[in-house]
């Protein structure tokens, strides 16, 4: 076991490595965060715009917000009991002009300075759907909403594998509404996703999976999502062959969101949601990994799909 493991660390750091002498991605010294090239930019603004193009039909609203939400959206949400050891909270300088002499004297000294920083009214937002649950508080309408949503979002899980990141894009499609539209919707999702992966060329399929839930208490609830098939992704491989990452994930929440929220469908009962969650740079790395660095040698078809 000790073996693979090893062996997968090995592929992981060695397509890491590859990236960065490549230039698509640019090291900052801190595992899971990089800076792109202008082509790798590229190539996640055209994946952006083919998520964007699988979910038109259905005429979504678009919402577009930054990559923090306030303090009280991530209270109501859950997330602190479920993911605490993934949440990032703003913290900003409020001392007078001795602390402000202590900050910079500690910074010299190369010392911890981040006792002088108080909490501000703001967390980095941890998935791109939740501050659309925040914004839809109160009663939905019959057809319930369906909203396109993208945000830069953090989660703090530093690693040697550049597929899992501390800050990334995710591109989603929500939707809102009762138990059975929800269901449909999020069922009628897996086809479309894979679809998407296909037309891709990528190497992908569809699991039934769980999210990384905080503590002992979590493994049950993991077990619980696990059994009612509420997440599933799909996943390619990107680092290493014989271990696929995620790069979609089809999430359906049952009435947590609602309640937590105040969202409600017409006649008064908490509201249904489910998300659909693009990771952008993911299926980029997927398609390097996948058709090659060089991306003017990419297959025709592939080429047609992003519109290169
Ligand atoms: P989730 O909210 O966990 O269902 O994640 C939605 C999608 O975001 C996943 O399918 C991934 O494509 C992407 N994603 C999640 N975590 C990371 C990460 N640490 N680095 C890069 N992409 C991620
Ligand atoms: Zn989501």
């Amino acid at each position: 076991m000790l073996v693979i493991e090893e062996a997968a660390r090995a592929e992981r750091t060695h397509f890491r490595d590859e990236l960065v002498r490549q230039g698509l991605l640019v090291a900052t010294g801190v595992a899971g965060l990089f800076g792109y090239n202008e082509e790798f930019e590229d190539t996640v603004g055209r994946v952006d715009r083919q998520v964007t193009a699988l979910g038109q039909a259905d005429h979504p609203e678009v919402m577009r917000f930054p990559p923090t939400i306030s303090r009280a959206c991530i209270e109501r949400s859950g997330y602190l009991e479920s993911f605490p050891h993934f949440a990032g909270a703003v913290r900003s300088f409020d001392g007078d002009a001795r602390a402000h002499r202590s900050l910079l004297r500690r910074v010299e000294e190369e010392q911890d300075w981040s006792a002088g920083f108080a909490p501000t009214d703001v967390v980095l937002t941890p998935a791109a759907c939740y501050p659309v649950y925040d914004a839809l508080t109160g009663t939905l309408p019959d057809e319930g909403r369906l909203v396109d949503v993208m945000s830069y979002c953090f989660r703090h899980e530093p690693s040697d594998d550049p597929a899992r990141l501390q800050t990334f894009r995710m591109h989603e499609h929500v939707r809102l509404g009762d138990e059975t539209a929800i269901r449909t919707w999020h069922a009628s999702w897996l086809t479309r996703a894979q679809g998407f992966a296909s037309d891709l060329g990528l190497d992908a399929r569809a699991v039934v999976a769980s999210d990384p839930f905080f503590g002992r208490a979590g493994q049950l609830l993991a077990a619980s999502q696990r059994d009612q098939r509420l997440k599933l992704e799909i996943v390619a491989p990107i680092a290493s062959a014989g271990c696929p990452t995620a790069i979609i994930s089809l999430n359906c929440h049952q009435d947590h969101f609602g309640k937590s929220f105040g969202i409600q469908t017409a006649d008064g009962s908490p509201a249904h949601t489910a998300c659909v969650g693009f990771g952008l740079e993911r299926i980029a790395l997927a398609l390097y990994s996948r058709h090659g660095f060089r991306r003017s040698a990419w297959p025709r078809h592939i080429c047609g799909v992003l519109g290169l």
